[in-house]
This record gives C-alpha cells, sequence and structure tokens, in this order.
C-alpha cells in the first residue's frame, strides 16, 4: 500500500493551501489563493483538481479560503468546515450546492482519500478556527497555523507526528522594531493572533518524538521574518531544549509562491 504525500502548494498571509494524498486521491487543506493559482502549484508537483476529492476549510480568512468556492463549482468538489466557519465564510466564497456542503467540527473524525483526519480547535481571531491531524500506516501528519499560543490540548493531537507543518510566524523583535501599527503589533502577538519563531520551536520541543521528523515552517510573516532567521531561532531553541536538529529532527521551509516538493510521510 502507497504511503501519505504531501505538498505545501502555499503558505503565508497571502495565501495557504497543502495538498495531501494517498494512492493518488487527495484532498486541500485551505484553498487560499485563486482557483486558477491552486491548479498551477498542483501541475507543479505533477497533480490535478480530478484527483481532489474534499477542501477541508480551517477558518473563515480570505487567505485560506479565496478559492474555495472557485475550485468547488468549477472541479465539483465537496467542502468541509464547522458550522459556524461555514456561516462566517458563505458571503465570501459565493453560490455552493448544497450537496457540497459538508460540516465537521472541532474533535471529529473524517475519511478522506483514504486518510484518517482528525480536528482540533486553535486560537485564533476567527469564528471557530481548527486545524487537522492526519493518519495513515500508522504514520501521523499535522498541520497547524494560525494560533496564538499553543495550549496543552493541541499539543495532545499533534504530538508524535511524523511530519508536522507548523506556524513560525514572526521574530518578536523584528516584528516590535518594524512599520506595523501598534494595533497590528498587539493582535499578532495576542493569545488570538501568531506564534513567533521562539514559541513555535517551544511547543515542538514538546511534541517532537525522538524519531525521524520533518518539521515545516509555514505561514512565515513577509515583513516580520525571513527564512533563514525562522530556521535559526527554531533550531537554537529546539537544541536548548535537548533536541539536536539534524540528528533525527529536520527542518524545511516552505514559500509564499513555490510548492515544497511532495514529500511522503
Ligand atoms: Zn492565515
Ligand atoms: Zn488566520
Amino acid at each position: 500500500m502507497r504511503k501519505m504525500q504531501f505538498s505545501v502548494l502555499a503558505s503565508g498571509s497571502k495565501g495557504n493551501c497543502t495538498y495531501v494524498e494517498k494512492d493518488g486521491r487527495g484532498f486541500l487543506i485551505d484553498a487560499g489563493l485563486s482557483g486558477k493559482k491552486i491548479t498551477e502549484r498542483l501541475a507543479k508537483i505533477g497533480r490535478s483538481m480530478d484527483q481532489v476529492e474534499g477542501i477541508l476549510v480551517t477558518h473563515e480568512h480570505t487567505d485560506h479560503i479565496q478559492g474555495v468556492g472557485v475550485l468547488s463549482r468549477k472541479h465539483h468538489v465537496p467542502i468541509y468546515a464547522n458550522e459556524k466557519t461555514w456561516e462566517a465564510m458563505r458571503p465570501s466564497i459565493g453560490k455552493i450546492p448544497s450537496d457540497y456542503e459538508y460540516r465537521l467540527e472541532p474533535e471529529q473524525h473524517l475519511t478522506l482519500a483514504s486518510i484518517d483526519i482528525e480536528s482540533f480547535n486553535v486560537s485564533h481571531d476567527a469564528v471557530n478556527p481548527m486545524f487537522f491531524s492526519m493518519y495513515s500506516n500508522e504514520r501521523k501528519l499535522a498541520i497547524m497555523t494560525d494560533t496564538g499560543y499553543v495550549s496543552d490540548r493541541m499539543k495532545g493531537f499533534i504530538r508524535g507526528a511524523d511530519a508536522f507543518i507548523f506556524e513560525s510566524n514572526h521574530d518578536v523583535g523584528m516584528l516590535q522594531m518594524g512599520s506595523y501599527p501598534w494595533s497590528l503589533k498587539r493582535r499578532i502577538l495576542s493569545d488570538v493572533g501568531h506564534v513567533s519563531n521562539e514559541d513555535a520551536a517551544v511547543a515542538m520541543s514538546e511534541v517532537v518524538e525522538e524519531k525521524e521528523t520533518s518539521i515545516y515552517l509555514a505561514h512565515l510573516s513577509r515583513d516580520n521574518n525571513m527564512k533563514e532567521l525562522a530556521r535559526l531561532s527554531v533550531a537554537q531553541t529546539l537544541e536548548a531544549c535537548g533536541i539536536r536538529v539534524g540528528e533525527y529532527v529536520r527542518l524545511e521551509d516552505t514559500d509564499p509562491e513555490e510548492p515544497t516538493r511532495l514529500t511522503t510521510v
């Protein structure tokens, strides 16, 4: 039996979309770019919308839903979101036929493309934001971005994954010194904003187990972070917590413009 694979097609505040598959069938987590761009990114990794069996929506922010309606209508793909998120995003995604409207509440399970998906809440300024852990052949993939902090409950859902797509949004110093208005800085730093490089690493150090693990640093701020800085500060914090990066933990980048290579979990 083939293994689960994924590619982060886009990551950052300009748009988020991740493709996950098994045996040639897959689903998208968020579709926060135009339908056209998502189709192009899929083509870059040798995949197409014909293989997509569903779109899971994490929350109603534009950088997560921009292409949801278009792709669903054009390719007849069902959309999965919780009730509150449906209400919040409905005005933005256009008319969706009722038989493509599916509910997935936090802490529920769903099987799509032979992959078991478990949802859980995060802390973010959206109506009912949630992210996912996915299981196949005793392997686990966890995705969590758009959260102001990482609670013990969230850690419980993602613990021990073989691959993580994990928010490493900003460098606190860059954010504080930067040009954002104070209200926006306060929002980002709040419990319902985004996690910093250091906070991400501290949380990771508590959920990584001693086995081969890939960590994809995701949702990097364009203005308040840099790939090199994120990697360095996550690596330093992980090492300070006793986790030797390069030994069994591998740090990987994501990009707003380029899909990551298809990775086997
Ligand atoms: Zn976002
Ligand atoms: Zn968001």
